[in-house]
């Protein structure tokens, strides 16, 4: 039965992932096995986690782009070919939160949010899916959110961002589970990470939170990682388009 969750012998890229959900899940993945390549966007950061993880004897390596870059992004992919590292495992997972009112809203910024939570799990999602391909294997794991499902006032670019997370990876099911490729998803509730520093750090938010979410708690970074190797692994080959929410129960209640 825990071979079905082994991940040995297996590379999983994993965007977003100096800090935040991104590492937790690039933790809970390498402690099942997989070798893994950290991405973020930030040099020194990237660096640090790559040490920190290697310290504690996980096989790592970092491979830095901007995930909005498409030219930085086949350029990676590029050179981990060259190195013979084949991405059997992504997990789409870099993004970014903007909070204003969309009367107030510039398109730029509109631009940005969709650019880099959504258009980016296309572009990195279909080079990694173009080798996968080749080999007739691969797992795909995209970040949505709450917001796949339901909308809140001052984030409408990320709702719409995250809602289409939810589709993309039914798009790539449709097309990619034939080619031995499993796409799926995982909704995080609201984690305990940077992004929502300044809300955690918001009585009212927080009471917000844990009036609103059954479990009564945010959650933390490393409760995504079963759910993670779940998807990552043979226990899932054959779950295809399918998005978890992993929220203490948010979702399911008014
Ligand atoms: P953090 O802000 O803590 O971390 C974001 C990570 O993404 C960092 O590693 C950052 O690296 C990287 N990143 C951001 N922009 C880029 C970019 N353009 N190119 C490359 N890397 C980039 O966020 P979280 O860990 O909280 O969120 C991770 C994902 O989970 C996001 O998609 C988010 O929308 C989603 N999510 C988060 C929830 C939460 O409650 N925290 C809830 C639901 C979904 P760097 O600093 O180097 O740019």
């Amino acid at each position: 039965m825990t071979k079905l969750f082994d991940l040995s012998g297996k590379t999983a890229l994993v965007t977003g992932s100096s800090r935040g959900l991104g590492r937790a899940m690039a933790e809970g993945l390498a402690a099942a096995g997989a070798g893994i390549v950290l991405n973020g966007s930030d040099e020194e950061r990237l660096a640090k986690a790559v040490t920190e993880m290697g310290s504690a004897g996980y096989a790592v390596r970092a491979s830095r782009f901007d995930v909005t870059d498409e030219k930085a992004i086949i350029e990676a992919f590029d050179t981990l070919d060259s190195q013979g590292v084949a991405i059997d495992i992504l997990v789409n997972n870099a993004g970014i939160q903007f909070r204003r009112p969309m009367l107030e809203l510039d398109t730029a910024d509109w631009r940005r949010v969709v650019d880099t939570n959504l258009t980016s799990a296309f572009v990195i999602g279909r080079e990694a899916a173009r080798r996968m391909a080749q080999r007739g294997y691969g797992k795909i794991i995209n970040i949505g959110s709450l917001t796949s499902e339901l909308a809140r006032a001052t984030v409408a670019p990320y709702t719409v961002a995250k809602g289409g997370i939810k589709m993309l990876t039914k798009a790539m099911a449709a097309e990619w589970s034939e080619l031995g490729i499993q796409a799926n998803a995982i909704g995080p509730g609201y984690m305990l990470t940077d992004m929502n520093q300044a809300l955690i750090d918001n009585p009212t938010f927080d009471a917000w939170v844990k009036g609103r979410t059954p479990a009564r708690r945010w959650g933390r970074p490393d409760e995504l990682a079963g759910t993670c190797v779940y998807l990552a692994s043979a226990a899932s080959d054959y779950v295809s388009g399918q998005i978890i929410y992993v929220d203490g129960g948010m979702i399911s209640v008014l």
